[in-house]
């Protein structure tokens, strides 16, 4: 295939590519040259071996990357607020022989053992006559993006291009395109839902509305009075969102709010649909390059809660003891599609355990309901058994959130002699008046008696990893 950009900067020259909250613009031309003369700075200085970013959400940021596939390199995307010592062990587990980082991360990145350029040093440089890619290999590797570590060490998966034109096109084919579609991203580019909107904005010739990061205020003006048409939220951002709302409406032209990255409170939901906010709930990781998972706008209503159903060219199933599920009955989600990544790099032992006959076991529980909507339950790893009881703590932490007073809510299982496992709770409150009795009681209404925590730990603050996902695994350090 002709190499995207190209093909897109022929196609809509003058139409919009980027816009940043600043006011500026680049256009589908300005990008691709753009892109074209940094390949060729950036060949001064990379011969081979794949190449890391290192940067907030910048115009520079998306310049560089696209700069990468014109030199057919893998970019490795790097996490911002990992330490020193994690970029490093990054680094060395993608095999990354140079990083580029925006100004703002030399002093930092400077210490890695890998070659470091900042952008700005690559501007400075005279473009090469380098022949640049005119062609994608659709089967190459496009990007590695680490997994959060939200269960263990974080994995370097493998992204090829295939898999980001699959999950982009599969996509639009649920939420439709719109000719005044504009994408605001102010997740990281560094996670697959940022990225997965770049090539989304050059395959459907789609503006993205670009933030360094996430501040309410400004999202919330942007989708009031910017016409941005779809945001990617993950549930804290939702939140957030909804109460910088209050009781005000957003224009009807703002078509979707998908939500995706982590499990969504009830609550929540229940928020959303009073304030008539569309918001579209999905499922999917950093492996399925984006959502694989989505339910309809049609069905929001009607099933909330539900992660919806498989995108189009993509399949899923739930196993239990190596058969199907039944309808309602809990296993392993498991899923396969042109979107699902090849492999770990160089991770023999997770590539086993997740890939079989061609189908990526997730990992997650869930559930179909007889309609083929998907229910996501918990994480396997996560799983409390006690005295023979499945318990999942995200039915747990679900009721302690929607406790007044409880702010943020973790469960895990501790040993026990009688009953193998039991459930302990974790919360942060917002004032020291609330009491351990008065939650216990408030969960004793709400769960059957085994699922009620056995101990309720009162922390100023619970273990997340970088991206604010909690961290079960290690509250039993709390
Ligand atoms: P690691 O694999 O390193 O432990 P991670 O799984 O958190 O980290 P990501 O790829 O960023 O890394 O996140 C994908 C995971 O997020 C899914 O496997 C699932 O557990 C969770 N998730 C995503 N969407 C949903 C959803 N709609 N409901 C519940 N959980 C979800
Ligand atoms: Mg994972």
């Amino acid at each position: 295939m002709e190499h995207w950009l190209t093909m897109r900067a022929n196609l809509s020259p003058g139409s919009t590519a980027i816009e940043l909250d600043n006011g500026d613009t680049y256009t589908f031309l300005q990008l691709k040259q753009k892109a074209e003369r940094f390949a060729l700075q950036l060949s001064n200085v990379h011969q081979q071996g794949h190449l890391a970013i290192l940067s907030d959400n910048t115009a520079d940021m998306i310049i560089a990357f696209w700069a990468c596939t014109y030199l057919k390199v893998p970019t490795v995307f790097l996490n911002t607020r990992l330490t020193l010592t994690e970029w490093q062990q990054q680094c060395d587990d993608a095999d990354v022989q140079l990083l580029l980082c925006a100004d703002g991360y030399i002093v930092g990145a400077e210490h890695l053992q890998q070659s470091v350029y900042s952008f700005s040093h690559i501007h400075t440089l005279t473009p090469t006559d380098k022949a640049l890619a005119s062609m994608i290999d659709m089967d190459s590797v496009c990007s590695m993006m680490f997994t959060s570590g939200t269960t263990g060490r974080a994995k370097a998966v493998m992204q090829s291009f295939q898999n980001h034109w699959s999950s982009a096109v599969a996509s639009a084919l649920n939420l439709g395109l719109m000719p005044t579609d504009k994408w605001l991203i102010c997740l990281p580019l560094f996670h697959i839902s940022g990225l997965s909107t770049l090539f989304k904005s050059v395959i459907y010739g789609m503006p993205v509305y670009l933030m360094e990061r996430f501040e309410e205020d400004k999202v919330h003006h942007a989708i009031m009075e910017k016409q941005v048409t779809i945001i990617s939220v993950v549930a804290v951002t939702c939140e957030r969102l909804l109460q910088r709302l209050g009781e005000a409406n957003y224009p009807t032209s703002f078509r979707c709010m998908l939500l995706g990255g982590g499990p969504a409170p009830k609550s929540l939901l229940e928020k959303a649909k009073q304030r008539h906010v569309p918001i579209v709930q999905s499922y999917g990781m950093t492996e399925t390059s984006s959502q694989i998972i989505t339910l309809n706008a049609a069905d929001a209503l009607r099933k909330l809660g539900s992660a919806g159903k498989p995108l189009f060219t993509s399949s899923l199933q739930i196993i239990k003891d190596n058969r199907e599920a039944l309808s309602n009955e809990v296993g392993e989600i498991v899923v396969k599609g042109p979107m699902v990544t090849n492999g770990y790099y160089q991770r023999v032992e997770a590539n086993q355990k997740a890939f079989r006959d061609g189908w990526l076991y997730t990992g997650d529980l869930g559930y179909l309901d007889e309609e083929g909507f998907l229910f996501v339950v918990d994480r396997r790893s996560d799983l409390i058994i006690s005295g023979g009881e499945n318990i999942y703590p995200a039915e747990i932490e679900d009721v302690l959130l929607s406790c007044d007073g409880v702010l943020e809510a973790g469960v895990t299982g501790m040993k026990d002699e009688k009953w193998g496992q039991v459930p302990v709770a974790f919360v942060v409150c917002d004032s020291e008046q609330i009491t351990s009795e008065h939650i216990l009681a408030y969960c004793q209404e709400r769960l059957a008696a085994f699922k009620v925590p056995k101990r309720l730990m009162f922390c100023s603050q619970l273990p997340r990893n970088a991206t604010g996902k909690l961290q079960r695994y290690k509250l039993k350090e709390c």
